[in-house]
């Protein structure tokens, strides 16, 4: 059975880290979103300190099975990113970590390769991890990857161009983490020829092309990689290099998203929960109370949209909580994570401008960070799989149809 009620440790994770949004990350919010590309270092290293190895995507089905270790890893993160992202999304995704990268090893690395990829994420100075899928000619059909690697003797040699990947720049010239690149090892064997490889930071052949200039998240560094004879070591492809008929590879990228979907509808949600607490407090100083016990018909519009704003956040929040709760005990979380994903990344769109809407000017103004989430809010309906991407793989699971027969 679900038990919705929060453990201690998750009530008391919260508000601590609500603390740190509200006094720490505010403050910094409209300064870094101008000042795109720069980074509040201090702050972050001061997150990586208090965090390390905390914030990390992803968990073991296997061990969730097994030993229940990771019995609310996911949820408690879920949680915690709500908050964080409540703060500022884009300080959020610049925190030190593992990230995507860290989703990925987890997902798809054996036992022994997730301790040598990921101790790193544990000490020392601050690192981040970084995925690479998306290239110029396919995002939301992954399996199109076009980036090679092909083996030569004890080295694997990687060819091709990888785009938007969240902290690119710092993953690969800022510190001492990796990227995970998907690449073909054979093209004629589609799904089954991609595998996922660590780059690690400054190596030969892997540059940053560019960083995005962004409409959101613009404290979160999105950049351009390009692999020309990047030459990595052979243990360095995560699973298995054989190229069998199943499409053991390609799992590796679909379990990655079951774990960074839910985490990404947990952001969406918190950006939206700041744009309806804003409102709130402003319509409370306007005399405006919300009458949550009279009839609708009795209700103002305002009162009313008010409440389906909260009404969205709330419904995208037990998707995401569900999808979470699922992934900590071991169970297969696609159509789950999905849902979350889809639900929280629409609900944050329209329950940010809807905010900008009954704010007006107050909404639009730059003086207060209402607009700026709106424009946060976007994002969560694009990476991690589109919204339309994410309404058909629901459909197909839904229907029992393959990616072949529903596209
Ligand atoms: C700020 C930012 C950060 C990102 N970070 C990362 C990262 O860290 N790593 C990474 O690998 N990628 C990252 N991405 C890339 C992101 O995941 C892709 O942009 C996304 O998956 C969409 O792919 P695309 O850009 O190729 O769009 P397209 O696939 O070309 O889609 C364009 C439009 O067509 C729609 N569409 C496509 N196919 C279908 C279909 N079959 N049916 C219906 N509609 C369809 C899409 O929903 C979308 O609306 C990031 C992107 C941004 C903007």
């Amino acid at each position: 059975m679900i038990d919705f009620s929060l453990s201690t440790d998750i009530i008391n994770a919260r508000a601590m880290v609500h603390m740190v949004a509200e006094t720490d990350m505010r403050p910094l919010s409209r300064e870094y979103d101008e000042r795109e590309h720069e980074k509040p270092m201090e702050w972050l290293t001061m997150m990586w300190n208090a965090s390390k190895g905390l914030v990390s995507i992803g968990g073991d089905r296997k061990e969730a099975r097994g030993e229940r270790k990771a019995a609310e890893k996911q949820v408690r993160m879920a949680v915690i990113i709500e908050e964080l992202s409540w703060g500022d999304a884009g300080l959020y995704l610049s925190i030190p970590n593992a990230g995507l990268g860290g989703a990925a090893v987890m997902a798809a690395g054996t036992q022994e390769q997730k301790e040598r990829f990921l101790a790193r994420f544990r000490d020392g100075a601050p690192k981040w991890g970084a995925m690479a899928i998306t290239e110029p000619g396919c995002g939301s059909d992954s399996a199109a990857i076009t980036t090679t690697a092909v083996r030569d003797s004890d080295q694997w040699v990687l060819n091709g161009t990888k785009i938007f990947c969240t902290s690119g720049l710092m993953a690969v010239e800022k510190s001492e983490g990796f990227v995970v690149v998907w690449a073909t090892v054979d093209k004629t064997a589609g799904r089954a020829g991609i595998k996922a490889f660590i780059v690690d930071h400054h190596t030969p052949g892997m540059t940053v092309a560019k960083v995005e200039n962004k409409m959101g998240i613009r404290a979160s560094d999105t950049a351009m990689l390009v692999f020309e004879d990047c030459r990595i070591p052979i243990e360095n492809i995560l699973g298995s290099p054989e190229v069998q008929q199943s499409t053991e590879g390609f799992k590796g990228v679909m379990a990655t998203f079951d774990a960074t979907r839910p985490i990404v509808a947990a952001s969406a949600i918190g950006i939206g929960r700041a744009a309806v607490d804003f409102l709130r407090e402003v319509l409370q100083k306007e005399g405006v109370t919300i009458r949550y016990h009279v009839p609708p018909t009795k209700l103002t519009t305002v009162e009313r949209d008010f409440m389906e704003m909260e009404a969205n956040l709330q419904a995208a929040r037990l998707l995401t909580w569900r999808a979470s709760w699922m992934m900590d005990q071991g169970l297969q979380n696609s159509l789950e994570a999905s849902m979350a994903k889809a639900k929280a990344g629409l609900a944050v769109t329209q329950v940010t401008q809807k905010a900008v809407e009954l704010l007006g000017p107050l909404g639009y103004s730059r003086k207060n960070l209402v607009e700026k989430w709106m424009r946060d809010a976007k994002i969560n309906d694009i990476f991690e799989g589109t919204q339309q991407i994410n309404l058909l793989i629901i459909a197909r699971r839904i229907l029992g149809y393959s990616s072949k027969e529903l596209s």
